[in-house]
């Protein structure tokens, strides 16, 4: 058996021209979609990671505003700077990159956000909207993610989701989308004993950890749905070295799942784009909210 390929960048390509239809038909009503990204410090990947961010909104219809600050920036000038992002209608959605310099608290920054414009949706608010099964923004990559196995046609009702890693970023927010779609979730993580003991018995595995060649395709069910959102690195003297890879170790579990994204190709590409739908869905949502609009 040769599993389904999950394609990320078409997938990504096809909600990214969705995104770009609806920013379209929001300038037609004098809304132009903004996004604000804040990058402070001079961290190489993450000027990339910002880099990439903006490029995508341009290409979209969306309005980006790139806040390059030094990394001397004091946590109170953020949160100023924030709070004068908040408070502009032209801007609906605030993203600041992590990581950032030592001497500023993430979560205030990430608090500091107004919940109508995280975006990126790691606000103790949106975390709480999404365990209590209320609207709100969806974390982008978890909602990926989502995006993806729903592409595979499975049914995720009464399946079986095992999601590895627990992050507030990744691991809980897919936990939370998966059992709000009906799925019996095991969250795994490096405390857990047998691992595969869990995962053998998954319809769906989710791998969210940071380590290559974490699920081997000894530890997957045939037919399972294998959802790798691990990035790294293949590390010098191997094979390969220096190219990106995932959590799963492809070779072994491509020929047990029934589908699975590849590293590159799967969850990345879908990062950006539910960035871009979170933004336009905030720019519609300020345009309905509108004093005029019927
Ligand atoms: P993280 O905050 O470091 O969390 C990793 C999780 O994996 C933790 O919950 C940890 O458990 C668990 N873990 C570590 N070793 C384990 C093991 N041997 N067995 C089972 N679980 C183990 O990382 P993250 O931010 O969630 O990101 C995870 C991966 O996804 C990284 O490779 C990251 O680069 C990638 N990522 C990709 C995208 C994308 O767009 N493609 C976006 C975000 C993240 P404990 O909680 O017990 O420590």
């Amino acid at each position: 058996m040769t599993a389904q390929l999950i394609d990320g960048i078409a997938l990504s390509k096809k909600l990214r021209a969705e995104v770009a239809r609806r920013a379209a038909a929001l300038k037609e009503r004098g809304v132009v979609p903004g996004l604000a990204v804040i990058l402070v410090g001079d961290d190489p990947a993450s000027a990339v990671y910002v880099r990439n961010k903006v490029k995508a909104c341009e290409e979209h219809g969306i309005r980006s505003v790139l806040e390059k600050h030094d990394a001397s920036m004091s946590e109170a000038e953020l949160l100023a700077r924030l709070a004068g992002l908040n408070a502009d209608p032209t801007i609906h959605g605030i993203l600041v990159q992590m990581p950032l310099p030592k001497h500023i608290e993430p979560a205030k920054v990430i608090e500091a956000i107004s919940t109508d414009k995280d975006v990126d949706g790691y606000s103790v608010e949106s975390a709480g909207r999404l365990v209590a099964g209320l609207p709100g923004f969806r974390p982008c990559t978890p909602w990926g993610c989502m995006k993806l196995i729903e592409s595979t046609g499975i049914e995720l009702r009464g399946k079986h989701a095992v999601v590895i890693g627990r992050s507030n970023t990744v691991g809980k927010p897919m936990a939370l989308l998966l059992l709000q779609a009906d799925a019996t979730v095991t969250v795994c993580h490096s405390r857990t004993p047998d691992l595969a003991a869990h995962t053998r018995s998954a319809d769906v595995v989710v791998a969210a950890v940071g380590r290559r060649g974490t699920v081997t395709g000894d530890m997957v069910k045939p037919g399972a749905v294998v959802i790798d959102v691990g990035m790294n690195r293949v590390p010098e003297g191997e094979p390969g070295a220096g190219k990106l890879c995932g959590d799963v170790d492809f070779a072994s579990v491509e020929p047990v799942a029934g589908a699975i994204t590849p590293v590159p190709g799967g969850v990345g590409p879908m990062t950006i784009a539910m960035l871009l739908a979170n933004t336009v869905a905030s720019a519609e949502r300020a345009a309905a909210s509108a004093p005029g609009h019927p």
